[in-house]
């Protein structure tokens, strides 16, 4: 048996390797590395995929959070309500802009941001005057794959006069009934970070939405704020583009991600059939499909879990072992232990299985078997 990859990215460059570097080539030979006519066509692409009206590539999905936020103009003394149990980058960016991150506790089941306890915080702070606070924005995390309930968080953003912005850097691919995660909300963004559930090699993200405005804004900020040209600067941007090397790349791998979903909806699938019972799954909801970033469950048996996987050299992962609000980068937000009690015990039974479309029956089998082993 080959070894068990975390993510198998090698396989897959096996398999489209000559047409990855046929459209490499490509992009050497016409030499418009920057804004090239790749970048555009992978746009119309994505925006064809998730069926969202615009599309905006840019340099990383943590760049896209970042110019969503500045094109929704948030700043000093606005509250953006999110996630403890995420990715570093979802809160970060709204630090960097001096806004302040409000976390809400997530759900037990989904492990996404739990709508209910979103109002009640939104209310707390709308009563605390001295917070100083005004309530802006909310990133609801589409976690290991699986959109949240934003048909709940909709409602709620609209009765609060909130933007919402779907962090969707590991669900680009999934669907809240007929509808693609990407294109959930007010905006989307999403990471091509190679790990993702589709990945460049190097780094990438986009922003989706069906705002002509905040298009056009969004646009502006990937180019330094510019206006009718390079040099006519309106308001303040970044430089955020894509590479059109990695607009290249992504083309080719978009070819095949619907197939690569497919094969890990089946792999979950049969990890759900022969698991049963003996771990608790991340719940997805009927008429929801994850795009399988990650195939999590939680444990009170993780630690003995772990010792098998290790023994048999299964890679595994704990995505995320500590959750934001207990992290020191943020200590200034002045939240202890406790506070958020249902991430900070995900965080702590959390544990994450390779899900790849490369692994084999075999290795499927293999890391059923050594799982169950566990429990004996
Ligand atoms: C990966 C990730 C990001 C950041 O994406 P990068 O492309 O690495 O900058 C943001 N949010 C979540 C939830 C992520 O998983």
């Amino acid at each position: 048996m080959k070894t068990i990859e975390f993510v198998d990215l090698k396989t897959q460059a096996s398999l489209i390797g000559d047409d990855i570097k046929s459209s490499i080539d490509r992009v050497i030979s016409h030499g418009k590395f920057i804004m090239g006519p790749e970048v555009y066509e992978l746009e119309e692409k994505l925006s064809e995929f998730v069926n969202a009206k615009h599309v905006t590539t840019c340099s990383s999905g943590t760049d896209a959070l970042l110019m969503a936020l500045m094109a929704f103009g948030i700043g000093p003394g606005d509250a953006v309500f999110t996630s403890p149990f995420t990715f570093i980058a979802t809160a970060e960016v709204i630090s960097l802009l001096g806004a302040v991150p409000v976390f809400v506790d997530i759900n037990s089941d989904t492990f996404n941001i739990d709508p209910l306890k979103l109002e009640r915080v939104i209310e707390e702070l709308n009563k605390d005057n001295r917070s100083g606070l005004t309530p802006k924005c909310v990133i609801p995390v589409d976690i290991f794959g699986l959109p949240a309930d934003y048909e709940t968080i909709n409602k709620i953003a609209k009765k609060y006069n909130l933007s919402v912005i779907e962090d969707a850097a590991q669900s680009l691919g999934a669907k809240a009934g007929n509808k693609m995660a990407c294109n959930l909300t007010n905006a989307s963004t999403t990471s091509f970070f190679p790990a993702k559930p589709l990945g460049c090699y190097g780094d990438g993200g986009a922003i989706f939405t069906n705002d002509n405005r905040l298009n056009e804004k969004l646009i502006s900020i990937r180019v330094h704020g510019k206006g009718q040209h390079k040099y006519d600067n309106v308001r303040l941007g970044i430089n955020g583009r894509m590479d059109t090397l990695q607009a290249a790349i992504l083309l080719q791998k978009m070819i095949i991600f619907k197939d690569e979903l497919k094969k890990k909806e089946r792999i979950a699938r049969q990890y759900r059939e022969r698991l049963n019972g003996l771990v608790q799954f991340q719940k997805i909801p009927d008429t929801f499909i994850s795009a399988w970033a990650q195939f999590s469950f939680v444990s009170k048996n993780r630690s003995k879990i772990m010792k098998k996987l290790e023994t048999n050299k299964i890679p595994h992962a704990i995505y995320y072992p500590k959750p934001l609000h207990l992290q020191e980068a943020f200590s200034i937000l002045k939240y202890k232990k406790g506070d958020f009690p249902v991430a900070e015990k995900v965080a702590d039974t959390i544990l994450s299985i390779p899900i790849h479309p490369y692994l084999s029956e075999e290795q499927i089998e293999f890391i059923t078997k050594t799982m169950v082993s566990a429990f004996n």
